[in-house]
């Protein structure tokens, strides 16, 4: 019979690479609740009015990266496709907005998009998002991009990502910056891909975003925004890049730099891994005051970011299995079997990981089994050992081989792993 495999665009994560995430998913705790944020946990899909309003009805996800069904009440509803739209729901519904502010939150977890797979970009993946909502304050923007840069440096890649910053204004200063790059694309139409030319009418700052190589001699003469910046946002920006440079942070200003989705003011970020190619973004951010308003909560500003896990992945080398078993216990016979079976339940109550093997096999191959799983101990209970309460311990890298009572081989395996664990 034909074998069912996943569907396009969707991966399975297997050992060894599973010890990997787990690693980013511990840092990246570790980084934001040393930060103050703590965990929320969210629905893996909404109803499909939350991300058209919260995400912009002209975004590329919105138009066709959705999915979208019917349940069998005849509601739409929809994967989520990015976890903010979903976190400020939670927010607003629970009444978040009367905790001291700002409220720091994270949340992990799967992405849905239905966007055409490659190296890095797939139908689901995974981020890390953080959002602090209910501050203006332009400190909180260099505080947040801040702590995305630790989460690299814990990890070991601060020197492999860059971080982009740029404003993109706000209600008072975009209009008449839209009206202008409007009128400029409108002159140069027939240098754009087609895509963009579709885009102009509706959503012309998208344009900038485009990777299309013919698109870029224009999108880098088109005006810049940060010369069409109110005074207020002119401010805010000056005051993020001084708090920035308090910390020590290096960043480069791009100013075509507009991100995905509709509900950007102001501050926008992104990490970029020149070595990663084409999906080369780790992770983008920005301000979104005037969302929770949009999606009919207090007039509470935001900032957030979200980290794409597979990309960080790819940059990270494996990391050692820790599930790893520090011992097979090897039976010889069914007695030794129900010895060994207890004998195991016990050494795991201490903590430590160990394989039974069924006594079906030789020992010869229980041995290579070992050798095969890098397990760095053997307990062997043959009729002889048993008849005496003893075991026989071997270290599978020497092939070396000492007996001693069954009694005492939980203890003396502690002792191994602790050694072990010092090195
Ligand atoms: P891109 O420009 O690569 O499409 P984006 O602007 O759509 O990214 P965001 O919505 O800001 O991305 O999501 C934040 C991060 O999530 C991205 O920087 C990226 O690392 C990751 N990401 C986004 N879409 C995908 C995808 N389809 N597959 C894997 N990772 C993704
Ligand atoms: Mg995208």
């Amino acid at each position: 019979m034909k074998a069912i495999q996943a569907v396009r665009g969707v991966r399975d994560i297997l050992p060894p690479e599973t010890a990997k995430w787990r690693r980013m998913e511990a840092v990246a705790r570790e980084v934001f609740e040393l930060a103050g944020y703590r965990e929320i946990r969210l629905p893996l899909f909404e109803r499909t009015e939350l991300f058209a309003r919260g995400i912009g009805e002209t975004t590329d996800i919105v138009e066709k990266e959705m999915y979208t069904f019917h349940d069998r009440s005849g509601e739409s509803v929809t994967l989520r496709p990015e976890a903010t739209a979903s976190l400020l729901r939670a927010y607003i519904e629970h009444g978040l907005h009367v905790q001291p502010k700002p409220v720091r939150l994270y949340t992990m977890g799967p992405m849905f998009r239905y966007e055409r797979p490659q190296a890095g970009r797939y139908r689901q993946f995974h981020q890390a998002n953080v959002e602090a909502v209910g501050e203006v304050h332009p400190a909180l923007d260099a505080e947040v991009i801040g702590m995305l840069l630790e989460f690299f440096r814990a990890l070991g890649l601060a020197d492999r990502v860059t971080l982009h910053v740029n404003s993109i204004g706000d209600g008072q200063c975009r209009p008449a910056f839209r009206r202008g790059l409007l009128e400029y694309l409108t002159q140069h139409l027939s240098s754009l891909c087609e895509e963009c030319r579709a885009r102009v009418e509706r959503n012309p700052l998208r344009v900038l975003d485009c990777k299309n190589p013919g698109c870029q001699p224009t999108i880098e003469r088109a005006p810049s925004i940060l010369d069409a910046l109110c005074a207020a946002c002119a401010s805010h920006f000056d005051q993020v890049q001084a708090a920035l440079g308090a910390l020590g942070i290096s960043y480069r200003i791009t100013p075509r730099m507009v991100r995905g989705l509709d509900y950007y003011v102001r501050t926008t970020f992104e990490m970029v891994a020149g070595e990663l190619g084409a999906q080369n973004a780790v992770a983008g951010g920005g301000r979104y005051d005037g969302l929770i308003a949009a999606l009919g909560g207090p007039p509470d500003p935001g900032i957030g970011f979200a980290i794409g896990m597979e990309r960080v992945s790819l940059l990270l080398q494996d990391v050692a299995d820790p599930a790893a078993p520090l011992a097979l216990l090897i039976p010889l016979g069914d007695a030794a079997l129900h010895r060994l079976l207890a004998l195991a339940r016990s050494v795991r109550r201490q903590g430590l990981a160990v394989d039974v093997a069924y006594g079906a096999r030789r020992l010869r191959s229980e041995l290579d089994r070992a050798n095969r799983l890098a397990i760095p101990y053997a307990v062997i209970v043959g009729d002889l050992e048993l008849a005496k309460g003893h075991a026989q311990l071997r270290e599978m890298a020497e092939g070396s081989q000492r007996e001693l009572p069954l009694d005492e081989v939980p203890g003396e395996l502690s002792r191994l792993a602790e050694r072990r664990r010092r090195g």
